[in-house]
């Protein structure tokens, strides 16, 4: 769901899929054309690849296969060489992430649904609902909690290794 809520802000776009992620369409284009997962896993081209001399250059076959799809890439920006592609989350009004946002989408805005009864049930183990509830209500004791409360210490992901422990961190970002 997350990553079906994220987009690109192209920059130079090596670092964009052009068949897989979201970057001129609302959903990826291998999604949109309904390929197979076996044949969209293949398709490994980043958006740099279809630029040329500043301007799109996608190949007459692609094109005459996909005939939306130049209509598409006329309202995205063309990659610039110096820019850096920025990963967005679409229903934030900067584009940046957070667990708040992610709980006011998944709630529409609509205060009134009641989590605990998507949460705490008889098929969900009790450890596990404990966690989602923590992370819902941002309460997982990770560094970043510990160093807000005055505990001096060194914050490092023990799973990566490359940025400091955070909630979001661990459970949306990290790599590992
Ligand atoms: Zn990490």
């Amino acid at each position: 769901m997350i990553q079906t809520d994220t987009g690109w802000i192209i920059g130079n776009g090596k670092n964009i899929n052009f068949w897989n992620d979201n970057c001129c369409l609302d959903k990826p284009l291998s999604e949109e054309l309904g390929l197979p997962e076996e044949i969209a896993s293949k398709l490994t081209a980043m958006v740099d690849k279809f630029v040329d001399s500043f301007d799109w250059s996608i190949p007459e076959a692609i094109l005459t296969c996909i005939p939306f799809l130049q209509g598409a890439l006329l309202k995205i920006s063309v990659p610039r060489p110096n820019s850096i592609d920025q990963s967005v989350w679409r229903h934030s009004s900067d584009g940046h992430i957070s667990l708040k946002l992610i709980r006011e989408h998944l709630n529409n805005g609509d205060q009134t649904i009641f989590w605990g009864k998507n949460i705490w049930n008889s098929w969900t183990p009790p450890t596990r609902s404990c966690l989602v509830w923590k992370i819902l209500w941002d309460r997982v004791p990770t560094d970043d909690k510990c160093l807000q409360v005055g505990v001096n210490m060194a914050s490092i992901c023990s799973l990566c290794g490359r940025s400091s422990e955070t909630t979001q961190h661990i459970f949306f970002q990290c790599l590992h």
